[in-house]
This record gives C-alpha cells, structure tokens and sequence, in this order.
C-alpha cells in the first residue's frame, strides 16, 4: 500500500519541473523499476544527486484548471510526516536517493498543508539527522511564520507563481489570489533568503494554459530577477490533464518551452537587459522557436556589432552568438599571451565560430557579414 501511495504522488509531484528528470530507468544503479515514479534523476544539475520526489498529499481545495491533482481521476492519497520520513530515509540507506523534494497540493488549508511539510523535514533532520539536500515547496496562502520554519530545514524553497499576472491567473483558478496567495508569499521567502535563513529560491511558470505571451513571461522574469534574490526560473510547457477543464486544449509547443531557459539564461548569465532582449520579440509579442534567442537579439541590434575579440569587454564579448561565459574568460586570458588572428585561434578558445562570424571583429576586418544571415 505504501509504495502504491508514493507511486500516485509521486506522478502528482513530476509536474512540476523545478528538480529532476521524469520516470528514468535507474536499473544501473539497482533501484527497482516501480520506484522511478518517485525517483529522479538531477545529476549535472545544482542538485546533482537522486531526489526522492514526491507530494505529501494529492487532494487539492483548490481549482487550477491545468492541475494534474485537480483532476476527478486517478488515486487521491496522502503520506503522514512519520510515513514520508521513513520511506525517504529507508530508500537513503540503500543509496537510490541523496536528497528530497517535497511539495503537495492543499488539503482542508494551506496551513494545515505546510504544517505536513515541515514536520516531514523536521523528523528527517532531528530524528534521521539527515544533512543531505532538501527542497520544499511553499503553497499559495502559507503564513509567514511557516514559510521562515520552512527555511530553516530546506536548503531551497520554491513557489509556483503559474503566470504572468493576476489576469492570467483569473483565467485558470477561481480561488487563488494573485497577489496575496502568490506575489506576497514569494517576496517573503525573498525576505528569508537576505536574512541569511536560506541558500536559494526559485519559481515556475506553466506556458500555454492561459494566453500570456513572451513579453509578459519576460517582463515578469526580469522584475523578480531585478528585486529579489530568486535564483532561477523553471517553466512547464502546458499539457493537457484528462478529467480536467483544459483536457482539450493544445499541447504547448515544447520549443517555447526551450527558447524560454535560453531567455533566462541571458538574463541570469550572460547579463543581458530586458530592453535588448525585447528586440528579438515578434509583433504578436512571442519570440521566434526557430532560431537561437541570441542571434535574433544580434541580428535586431545590428550597431552593437561587430564585436573586436582582441580589445572586447568580457561584457561586449558574451553579447556575441556563439560566444559563452566559460569561452569569454578564455579568449580575454589567451589574448593577454597573445592576439587573435585567425578562425582556428578562435575555435581554440571554444568560440563557435559559425555563429559568431557575422558578429566579430577579427585581425582588422569582418569574417561574414550580417546580412548573410
Ligand atoms: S493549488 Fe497546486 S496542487 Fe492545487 S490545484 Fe492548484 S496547481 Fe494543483
């Protein structure tokens, strides 16, 4: 009966994205193959380890359209902290997993829900003194207190803030607040993290369930990034749940999906701003899934290039397609040595130089250029 629970919310948890990859097979490592329901896979991850990934309950108060546990199907169930704990650190033991992630839908309140959750963490850190990785998930509505209680056992909290903006949310939830059960909460945890009371934060966003467009994903990402410490953003490309009011809605192109991290990896990593990376938007307010974000921001901003790869800021340098943070640092460290003069010293530095042709500078003259994209 156990395991048929952790298998049902262990489903329920792998909608959301922020930890691991869905239902591998893990016969390598001897984990049996009922068990990748709730186990997954993080390595190369910041979790890089095994998280055993599960919901503390499936049975939801509220409404979400889109939501998998809103749905009238399949098993509703919950595990007690003592039956969560246990389950964790019995498959630890046998080394299938190193860390936790935990999440779960509103059963009776969002407080009575959270109350699970913490004392889950609780007893797997004071009573199975585990030091490994815990994430916990912070439901809409949970008070304050809880949300620092969470902190104290978690090395990262997350909270789904689903959409855009409260419009959206109107459209897929006749009981969730935008502001207060959301907005309000994640900028709490925000106030957890500068205290110094957690390692990180991050959120999700689903795609595709109401008809928010790229600007607003985007206008919503560069805010949270610009005034709070929120590490990352995931996103989950809509897909139709049966039993549930979107059942016949489309699918969510999983390429918006892809253009979307590549978008927050330009705003976290390579320092672009908002403004510039509006440029590549189309008149619907959507990016192109056909082509690399980056060259479409290059190819709209055509006077910041080309870019001199021998006297280039590491700044100017990561505005080029083709060019990442980890080659930027080397080609300013091997011109110190000596100066780039040809396609192959590029290419040395790890430039990929079929993208980045049109855009550099190299030896007094342009190698391609930009219309010849
Ligand atoms: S609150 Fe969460 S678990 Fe409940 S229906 Fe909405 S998305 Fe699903």
């Amino acid at each position: 009966m156990l395991l048929k629970k952790l298998q049902a919310l262990g489903i329920a948890a792998s909608w959301d994205s922020c930890g691991g990859v869905k239902h591998k097979s893990f016969r390598k490592a001897g984990i049996p193959a009922g068990f990748s329901y709730f186990v997954h896979d993080c390595s190369g991850t910041s979790e890089d380890c095994r998280l055993m990934k599960v919901l503390q309950s499936n049975k939801c108060v509220h409404d979400c359209k889109y939501c998998f546990n809103s749905s009238h199907g399949g098993m509703k169930t919950e595990l007690s902290p003592a039956e969560l704990a246990k389950s964790f650190s019995s498959l630890a033991s046998k080394g299938f997993v190193q860390g936790l992630f935990l999440s779960s839908a509103v059963t009776g309140n969002a407080e009575r829900s959270a109350e699970q959750i913490i004392e889950s963490a609780r007893i797997l850190r004071e009573k199975f003194c585990f030091r490994g990785y815990i994430h916990l998930k912070v439901l809409p509505e949970t008070p304050r207190w809880q949300i620092f209680d969470m902190a104290r056992y978690a090395d990262r909290l997350s909270l789904n803030i689903e959409v855009p903006s409260k419009q959206h949310l109107h459209e897929l939830s006749s009981t969730k607040d935008y502001y207060n059960d959301l907005e309000k909460r994640l900028l709490w945890i925000d106030k957890a993290k500068r205290k110094g009371l957690l390692r990180s934060f991050t959120t999700q966003l689903i795609l595709g369930a109401s008809d928010e467009t790229d600007f607003e994903v985007l206008e919503k990402m560069s805010w949270l990034y610009e005034n709070t410490a929120l590490h990352r953003t995931y996103f989950s490309a809509f897909s139709p749940v049966k039993n549930t009011p979107l059942e016949n809605k489309t699918a969510e192109n999983a390429a918006r999906e892809h253009t979307l991290y590549q978008i927050d990896w330009l705003l976290r990593i390579y320092g672009f701003q908002r403004d510039e990376i509006e440029l590549a938007l189309q008149h619907n307010g959507n990016f192109s899934y056909a082509i690399d974000p980056k060259i479409a921001i290059a190819l709209n901003n055509p006077n910041q290039f080309p870019v001199d790869v021998n006297c280039a800021s590491e700044k100017e340098l990561l505005k080029v397609p083709g060019i990442g943070p980890r080659t930027a640092r080397k080609i300013i460290e091997m011109r110190e040595k000596r100066k780039f003069h040809s396609i192959k010293q590029l290419k040395e530095a790890g430039v990929i130089t079929k993208r980045a042709q049109s855009f550099i500078w190299l030896d007094g003259s342009m190698q391609r250029r930009i219309t010849e994209w």
